[in-house]
């Protein structure tokens, strides 16, 4: 028996989910139409909605629409989760405001886009309570793989958020590299194994860097920060020349020439963390 708010390609697909799984299932939605043709049922308002169900999942924009939809409404008694993105800040603050207003509240980041929610692939990052989160796990289980971070209520979001640094920091590489190679006639298309491989070996140096971070040791042996920073300053120049955008190579290249200035030029690529978190 589930409340679910906010009705969003996020919120239409976990919802489908959560009826295909024969879960009884009631939705509100600011826009009404959108709760159309869903098969769920259809709250006339948010607290008809609230008053349905003790469980209520949340998807929304952002914390705001949610202070947007529940300020003035009861939610005493009520396990809250939101699966909207924000800051961490902004959850711990929400995680507040719901205890003070005598609900109970579960964070989280949903890890995948809506086409691929509820498939094997589908994982969301929980944070906040764990005992509440595990009271209705078999439910959540349905929109992806329960992966609980821990008891402060940000973790979600923190989790959420350096997943996705990764991945918006290896879009933007991949189109760059892709640029240069097309400013020198060569397609994308053929670009694409050579892509690949450098994305699937990536994740064979995090181990060893998650090593030398945790321990702030950073031996030199192989690629140091000297030899890679004059990497980085080749593929500044390779850009230039192809009279690409600098952003981000220049970006890279000043983290290079930090390291370097505060004496790790001998010191293994991992001790940018000390430009990056100093
Ligand atoms: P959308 O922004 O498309 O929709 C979110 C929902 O929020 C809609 O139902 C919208 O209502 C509602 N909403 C927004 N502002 C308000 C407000 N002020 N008052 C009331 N309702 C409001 O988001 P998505 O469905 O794409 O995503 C939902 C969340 O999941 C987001 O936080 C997103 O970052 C995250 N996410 C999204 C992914 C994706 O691929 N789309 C992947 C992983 C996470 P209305 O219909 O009336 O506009």
């Amino acid at each position: 028996m589930i409340t679910f708010i906010g009705l969003g390609p996020m919120g239409q697909a976990m919802v489908r989910a959560l009826l295909k799984n024969g879960h009884d299932v009631t939705v509100w939605n600011r826009t009404a139409s959108r709760a159309e043709g869903l098969g769920a049922k259809i709250a006339p308002s948010v607290a008809d909605a609230l008053a349905a169900n003790d469980l209520v999942i949340l998807s929304l924009t952002d914390y705001q629409a949610m202070y947007d939809i529940l300020d003035g409404q009861t939610i005493t008694g009520k396990v809250i989760v939101n699966l909207s993105s924000d800051t961490p800040g902004k959850t711990r603050e929400a995680a507040t405001w719901a205890a003070e207003r005598g609900a109970r509240f579960v964070t989280g980041g949903v890890m995948v886009p809506e086409h691929l929610v509820a498939t094997d692939i589908s994982y969301v990052f929980y944070s906040g309570p764990e005992d509440v989160l595990r009271e209705h796990e078999n439910v959540l289980r349905v929109i992806g793989r329960v992966d609980y971070v821990g008891a402060d209520p940000g973790l979600a979001q923190l989790y959420y958020q350096a997943q996705l640094t990764i991945f918006l920091t290896s879009l933007s590489s991949y189109l760059h590299a892709t640029a240069l190679l097309k400013a020198a006639g060569v397609s994308a298309e053929k670009f694409v194994p050579y892509a690949k491989e450098t994305f699937d070996t990536m994740s064979m140096y995090v181990p060893g860097a998650a090593e030398n971070v945790d321990t702030r040791t950073y031996p030199g042996e192989g690629a140091s920060v000297t030899m890679m920073g004059a990497t980085a300053d080749h593929i500044v120049g390779a850009s230039k020349e192809s009279g690409l955008d600098l952003a981000l190579p220049n970006a890279v290249k000043s983290q290079y020439d930090r390291a370097i200035a505060q004496g790790h030029g001998k010191s293994g690529w991992p001790s940018l963390y000390e430009v990056i978190a100093p």
